[in-house]
């Protein structure tokens, strides 16, 4: 009986599995969490390859956050392996720490020239600035504009046009922002203060979040099997009838809404998996190729996840299109954020707000490119308000639905 149950939660990435986790820990709630694919974790799964080696099967996951309670919060449910990420782009026949930073400038240029657009970046931003590149661009110092070309040509034009089907200027600003110039020696690729990969890998802690007794998982079930909503009058059904409890949706709102405002655009990716009989492949745990390959870059996993073992995995990124109606394309990966792509996702958000009882939140609900830790703060904020609204009412939880 569906109606058993306090709140049914779509999706067990992130957004899903933290939700539940609060509901069923700390409200004592009875949770029902359906997801479409056969496995939990959304793009953060991990499992061993045929070879014995844990690979991640979306793509390298690399958690970092400055929110302590964020890191604390998931501590509960594994042990962190202490791993700073670092970041090497192929460019010209050389291996270029990325950000680039000032070891990449001096790796580029002559000493003497290198030091003087050193002094002069300092000069203008402060020392361990971060300066994205197309604010650098826009510098009123030529010999810093020239510079700012030099990167972009080398470092990300190409990437960003195989990544997105497109150039830096026709995406937001915020995309290229994410790896800014760094005016400093440091060659790490985040610098928030907490930073690590699961001990034993994401799925276990995924596992760990959901184990608690109180929350039935199904996977490999889409929603649609169980629920539909009603638009006339404003209800979520079931075969047994209005579903009063809360309901999450962390899935995308244009197929919640059978794409009736337009779809919104998502880049995707497909990953070619490869294991080599050696000890290992690349000197970091990621290469970037802007220039000159049809993938964006490859990750080796044993430097992340330190796993000892002989031979070793490496994954390659190539960006490709989505497209929802070709298996090989159908993962969602990057939202495509756009003013007119945003617009069309509040029209779906107007519409889910009419819903009594449905909350949506998440990378594809929100339609926004979080990073993980983003993705487990809004989830423990979303639970504070239906706490909040449960206490409010407590003797009548049913009518204590979050908007
Ligand atoms: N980017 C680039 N060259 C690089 C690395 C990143 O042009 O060597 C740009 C590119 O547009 C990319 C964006 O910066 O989509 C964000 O990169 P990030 O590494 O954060 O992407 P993610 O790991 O989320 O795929």
């Amino acid at each position: 009986m569906i109606a058993e149950y306090d709140a049914v939660i779509v999706g067990a990435g992130f957004s899903g599995a933290v939700v539940a986790e609060r509901l069923a820990s700390a409200l004592n709630w009875r949770v029902l969490i359906l997801e479409q694919r056969r496995h939990i974790g959304g793009n953060c799964y991990d499992e061993p390859d045929e070879h014995g080696v844990l690979v991640h099967r979306y793509g390298p996951h690399l958690f970092h956050t400055n929110k302590r309670e964020v890191w604390d919060y998931l501590g509960r449910f594994t042990s962190w392996r202490p791993y700073e990420h670092k970041v090497l782009a192929s460019v010209d026949g050389r291996l270029l720490p990325v950000p680039f930073n000032l070891n990449s400038l001096h790796a580029c240029f002559a000493p003497g020239e290198a030091q003087a657009l050193e002094k002069r970046l300092i000069a203008a931003y402060g020392p361990s600035a971060k300066v994205p590149i197309l604010t650098l661009r826009e510098s009123h110092d030529a010999a810093l504009r020239a510079l700012a070309e030099y990167i972009y040509d080398k470092i990300f034009v190409n990437y960003t046009c195989k990544q997105w089907g497109c150039g830096p200027e026709e995406i937001s600003p915020a995309v290229t922002a994410r790896v800014p110039v760094v005016i400093s020696r440091d060659d790490r690729y985040f610098h928030d203060p907490h930073q690590g990969v699961p001990e034993n890998g994401y799925t276990e802690l995924f596992k760990s979040l959901l184990a608690n007794r109180r929350i039935d998982l199904r996977c490999g079930m889409a929603c649609e099997e169980i629920f539909s909503f009603d638009h006339e009058n404003e209800e979520i059904r079931t075969s047994e009838g209005p579903f009063e409890g809360q309901f999450i949706y962390t899935g995308m709102l244009d197929a919640l809404f059978d794409f009736r405002f337009g779809e919104l655009p998502y880049r995707s990716l497909r990953f070619e998996f490869e294991h080599l009989p050696r000890a290992r492949f690349q000197p970091a745990t990621t290469v970037n190729y802007p220039n000159d390959e049809d993938f964006t870059r490859i990750t080796e996993f044993r430097h992340l996840t330190g796993q000892v073992h002989p031979g070793t995995s490496i994954v390659r990124e190539y960006p490709q299109d989505y497209d929802r109606k070709v298996v090989a394309k159908a993962v969602p990966y990057y939202p495509f954020l756009t003013d007119e792509n945003q617009t069309r996702h509040r029209r779906y958000q107007m519409l889910a707000s009419r819903f009594p009882g449905l909350v949506t939140l998440g990378r594809l609900a929100d339609y926004r490119y979080y990073n993980m830790d983003d993705a487990v703060a809004n989830a423990l904020e979303v639970f504070e308000k239906i706490r909040e609204g449960t206490d409010a009412l407590s003797y009548s939880k049913r009518k204590t639905v979050v908007r």
